[in-house]
C-alpha cells in the first residue's frame, strides 16, 4: 500500500505529528529505529518534561533560539506555547509554570505526555526497531527503505532528531539538501585545576558571562561545581557560543562579571560613599552585594586585597584590582561537560532550503521536516520542545 504519510523518527516531533494526523482519516506509518517511542521525552526535564515556556507574546520566544531566531516567528504565531497548552488541556492534561517560566505537566511526570501522545496517535501504524537507511523520490511517491522492509508514502516527514547519521544523512543530501555542520550545544564549562572549584555549590545569583572579543554574553544565576562553571548563565552562553567554542576545541576564555546590581562606574561612586560610612569595617567580613561570603572572600584574595584591611584603608591600586576581580574575572576554560545529560544539536538541515510556512523542502515537494534535524536549537527552558511541536504542526497542515 501507499501511505498518505510516512514519519521517520518517533521522538518528540514525529510522535506529536502522528498524534495530530490520527483523526484526519489518513493512513500514517511511523518508523522508529529504537525499541520505544519518545525516549528523550521520557528523560526530559529530569523526568518531568519541560514541555514549553510561558510567554505573553511570540516575540519573547525569538531570543531563545540562537539558530532559528526571527525566522521562526510565524511558526510560533501559528502554534506557540499557548496553543500547546490548549492542545494538552483539551486532552485532560494541565500544565503549570514555574517562577522562571518553564512549564511542566501538573503530574510532574513526563510519562503523562507520552501516554497522551500515544493515546492520540491511535490508528497510526508504528514500526519499532525500524531504522530508515534510504529515501528516494519516485514520480508521485517516496520509497523508504528500513532495516526491515520498503515502504511507500505520498508525503514524508523527516523527524529523526539532531545529528542525522549514516545512510539516511547521505540520502537526504542526495535529495539536494545541505547541512550546517553539527556541534553540541548546552553544556557546562570545565576548569581543571582552577582554585575556584573549591567553592563547589556556591551560586552567584546575578552574574554576567561573556566571551572576550565577541558580542557573546549571557546573564543569570551562575553555579560553581566541582569541575567548573554551570547554571543557567553558563548554559545559555554555551548555546549562544556553541559554534565559537567548537571551533576552538573547547579551549577558550570566559569573562565573568560577578555582580550585576551596579555598573563599574556606579561601583566607584558607591565605594566612595561606602568607605565614608563603613570605613572602619573589615572588607572581608561582610559582602555588600548579592554574593555568598566565601565567593566574595575568594575574589578579594584573587585580587590580592590584604585580609586585615578596612574599607577606609583600601588604596587606589587595591581598589582597581578589586574592580578587576569583580567585573573582569578572566577564566580559562578547558573542556566541557554535559549538563544532566541534557544537550541539543546546533546545526542541521539548512533553513534556507526549507519553506518555514509548512516545513516543506524547497527542493523536493511533499518532503517535510520537523524538530532538531533542521538547523534550529534553543537555550534550556522548554524552547527545544516548543520548536518540535510548532514545526510538526506546520509540517502536516
Ligand atoms: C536528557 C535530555 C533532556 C531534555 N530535556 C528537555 C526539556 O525538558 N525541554 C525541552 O524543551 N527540551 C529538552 N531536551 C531537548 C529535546 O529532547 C529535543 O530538542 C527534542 O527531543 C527534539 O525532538 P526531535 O523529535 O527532533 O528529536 P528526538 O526526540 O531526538 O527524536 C528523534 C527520533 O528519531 C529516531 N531516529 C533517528 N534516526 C532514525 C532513523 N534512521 N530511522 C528511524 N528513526 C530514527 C531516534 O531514535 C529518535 O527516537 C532534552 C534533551 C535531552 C538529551
Amino acid at each position: 500500500m501507499t501511505y498518505d504519510w510516512i514519519i521517520i523518527g518517533g521522538g518528540a516531533a514525529g510522535s506529536f505529528a502522528a498524534a495530530n494526523l490520527a483523526d484526519r482519516g489518513m493512513s500514517v506509518l511511523l518508523l522508529e529505529k529504537g525499541n520505544k517511542l519518545m525516549g528523550k521525552v521520557k528523560v526530559s526535564g529530569g523526568g518531568r518534561c519541560n514541555v514549553t515556556h510561558q510567554v505573553k507574546t511570540t516575540n519573547e520566544l525569538i531570543p531563545a533560539y540562537p539558530r532559528g531566531g526571527k525566522a521562526l516567528h510565524n511558526l510560533f504565531k501559528a502554534f506557540g506555547p499557548k496553543e500547546m497548552e490548549a492542545w494538552l488541556s483539551k486532552r485532560g492534561i494541565e500544565l503549570h509554570a514555574e517562577a522562571d517560566g518553564r512549564m511542566f505537566p501538573e503530574t510532574n511526570d513526563s510519562q503523562t505526555i507520552i501516554d497522551c501522545f500515544e493515546r492520540s496517535m491511535q490508528g497510526t501504524r508504528v514500526m519499532l526497531s525500524a531504522e530508515v537507511t534510504n529515501i528516494t523520490k519516485a514520480e508521485d511517491h517516496f520509497i523508504v527503505t528500513t532495516t526491515q522492509s520498503n515502504y511507500e508514502g505520498k508525503k514524508l516527514l523527516l523527524a529523526a532528531g539532531g545529528f542525522l547519521k549514516g545512510a539516511l544523512r547521505e540520502s537526504v543530501k542526495a535529495l539536494g539538501h545541505h547541512f550546517e555542520e553539527e556541534v553540541p550545544s548546552l553544556f557546562t564549562f570545565n576548569l581543571p585545576q582552577h582554585p575556584i572549584v573549591a567553592l563547589t555549590g556556591l551560586v552567584a545569583e546575578n552574574a554576567i558571562a561573556s566571551i572576550p572579543g565577541t558580542p557573546l554574553k549571557s546573564e543569570g544565576p551562575l553555579l560553581i561545581t566541582h569541575w567548573g562553571l554551570s547554571g543557567p548563565c553558563i548554559l545559555k552562553l554555551s548555546s549562544l557560543a556553541a559554534r565559537y567554542i567548537a571551533e576552538r576545541q573547547n579551549q577558550f576564555d570566559v569573562k565573568i562579571q560577578w555582580i550585576n546590581d551596579l555598573s563599574e562606574n556606579e561601583f566607584k561612586t558607591w565605594f566612595q560613599q561606602h568607605r565614608q560610612v563603613h570605613g572602619k569595617r573589615k572588607i572581608y567580613s561582610h559582602c555588600p552585594f548579592e554574593l555568598p561570603t566565601r565567593l566574595w572572600q575568594f575574589l578579594l584574595f584573587e585580587a590580592n586585597v590584604p585580609e586585615h584591611l578596612n574599607w577606609g584603608d583600601l588604596n587606589k591600586e587595591s581598589l582597581a584590582k578589586m574592580i578587576q576581580a569583580l567585573y573582569h574575572s578572566n577564566i580559562p576554560v578547558n573542556g566541557k561537560t554535559t549538563f544532566k545529560e541534557e544537550f541539543v544539536t546546533c546545526g542541521g538541515i539548512q533553513l534556507g532550503e526549507i519553506n518555514l510556512k509548512n516545513m516543506e523542502s524547497k527542493h523536493v515537494p511533499d518532503l517535510h521536516f520537523a524538530g532538531e534535524v533542521v538547523d534550529v536549537d534553543a537555550i534550556t527552558g522548554g524552547y527545544n520542545f516548543q520548536f518540535a511541536w510548532s514545526s510538526a504542526i506546520a509540517a502536516i497542515q
